[in-house]
């Protein structure tokens, strides 16, 4: 590295960096009005990234990256809970419980000039159980006089409260602080790999795709394991379900099989659902409904999945309505729609008729090997070597930026960072993916690049 120009601590802080996880998460819970929306701008930095709402709007955006003292996290947003479809009450209490599956902390917001009102306490109730780290947010203290209505929060059982002003700021700062001291510094053992639990797959995909139908199939034709496992902590949300052989956790079915029903307006609480399922997974298998076109909905779901840097499968259902030439327009659709993921493994199954049910677990097998391979450093730099020397950068401004070496930072997925001369164009960067995975497969799988120039 040193004598590529490199400081040999900085290749190593930003190998570092690369290898890093995902982000640890953060979740903004409370009754509607309360301020979330306000707070979650604040701690963002961005006014215009949390919309305010207009009834019958969707929102499927529910995760933002924040920065504070130099630490970075996500920031879930509940904000745009409908609550008219669930009722006050249960939507509060639905919007927390996502939110807690899908954070590693919580920031609830009560409104310091109302005070704890029932609705409140029942969260508390959630969130008490749920043993997340939570920090009380008291808004609406704009000035001092407010300080006494915070004080009284104590009551809640929660700990200190917090007297903030999402609004003007007061305050936020020190909440901040103790919002960084409750995030753990990378997202504990999500994928419980290190314990050797089971593998955990989230059956995701838009409304009538046939998420419970693939669900129930796998079910019925397999065990479902009812035993507990030794060393696995029971979440009624999530199912065991043996498949070829192998014990999977299907998380968050409790959200397929007990189907709320939702009327229109529901996107958002099904893209929360969806956000909480992906974070708590290994592997996403999302569902397409090939009796339809390919929606951007049905991409955006793909695209929380690859963003979250989760394996990915891609399973076509409903393959027995299909004529030839609702196939043939459907290959068409695949070609173009689904181009940016055409590293995923495509199974086309029927959850109805069972057809290619057995295909599945070796396609999540395939995506999970994809999601964890590691390429010595040799090998990658001895095919970089390569690369760099059969298709240069092209020439900028009469320099040529080379690829000087490059290391594998972390698996899960895979994160590369090279190490430069100069400035690297997006094409070329896409170029150099592609060669990645033609080389060494990758399939079912993100994977990320990195790219420090030498200063
Ligand atoms: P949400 O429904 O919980 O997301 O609440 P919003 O963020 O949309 O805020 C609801 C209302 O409270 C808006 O009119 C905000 O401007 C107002 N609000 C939010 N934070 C504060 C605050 O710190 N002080 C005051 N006075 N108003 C606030
Ligand atoms: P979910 O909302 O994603 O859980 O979807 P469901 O499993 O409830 O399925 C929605 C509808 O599609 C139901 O009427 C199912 O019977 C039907 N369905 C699901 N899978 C298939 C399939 O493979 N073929 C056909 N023809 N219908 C299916």
């Amino acid at each position: 590295a040193a004598e590529e120009g490199f400081d040999v601590e900085d290749v190593e802080a930003a190998i570092d960096e690369a290898g890093h996880g995902p982000l640890p998460a953060l979740a903004v819970v409370g009754r509607p009005n309360v301020g979330k929306s306000t707070l979650v701008n604040r701690i963002i930095g961005r006014r215009e990234a949390v919309v305010q709402d207009k009834p019958g709007v969707t929102r499927d955006r529910v995760t933002y990256e924040a920065e504070w003292a130099g630490r970075r996290f996500k920031v879930v947003d509940t904000g745009g809970w409908e609550q008219d479809v669930l009722g006050l009450d249960a939507s509060v209490a639905a919007q927390a419980e996502y939110a807690i599956e899908a954070a590693d902390a919580v920031v609830f917001v009560v409104d310091a000039t109302v005070g704890a009102t029932d609705t409140d306490e029942a969260v508390v109730k959630l969130l008490r159980r749920a043993g997340k780290p939570v920090v009380l947010a008291a808004n609406k203290v704009d000035g001092m006089s407010g300080e006494s209505d915070a004080a009284v929060l104590w009551s809640l059982g929660l700990g200190e409260p917090f007297p903030i002003s999402a609004l003007h700021g007061r305050g936020t700062g020190d909440l901040l602080d103790e919002i960084l001291k409750a995030l753990p510094e990378a997202p504990p053992q999500r994928f419980g790999t290190a314990v050797g639990g089971p593998r955990r797959i989230a059956l995701i995909g838009r409304p009538n795709v046939g998420k419970s139908s693939l669900l129930n199939q796998v079910a019925k034709e397999e065990r479902v394991v009812v035993n507990e496992l030794s060393g696995t902590t029971r979440d009624p949300v999530d199912e065991l379900i043996e498949l070829g052989g192998i014990t999977w956790k299907f998380v968050d079915t409790a959200g397929i099989r007990r189907r709320v029903h939702l009327q229109e307006g529901a996107d958002y609480y099904a893209s929360l659902r969806t956000a909480a399922a992906v974070e708590k997974a290994e592997v996403a298998v999302v569902l397409i409904d090939t009796s339809e076109s390919i929606s951007v909905q049905d991409q955006r779901i793909i695209t929380m999945a690859v963003d979250a840097g989760r394996a990915l499968v891609i399973a076509y259902n409903k393959w027995d309505t299909l004529d030839e030439e609702r196939r043939y327009y459907l290959e068409r659709e695949i070609e173009t729609e689904m181009q940016q993921v055409a590293w995923a493994p495509r199974v086309n199954v029927s959850a109805l008729t069972g057809r290619h049910m057995e295909k599945l677990v070796p396609a999540i097998e395939t995506a999970l090997a994809g999601w964890e391979t590691r390429i010595p450093t040799g090998r990658l730099n001895a095919f970089l070597g390569e690369l760099v020397a059969g298709h240069p950068h092209p020439i900028r401004g009469g320099k040529q930026p080379r690829i000087l070496f490059g290391t594998q930072a972390g698996t899960k997925p895979p994160r590369f960072v090279l190490f430069a001369s100069g400035f690297i164009e997006a094409g070329y960067r896409r170029f150099i993916e592609r060669r990645l995975r033609e080389e060494f497969g990758f399939e079912g799988t993100p994977i990320h690049i990195s790219v420090r120039v030498r200063e």
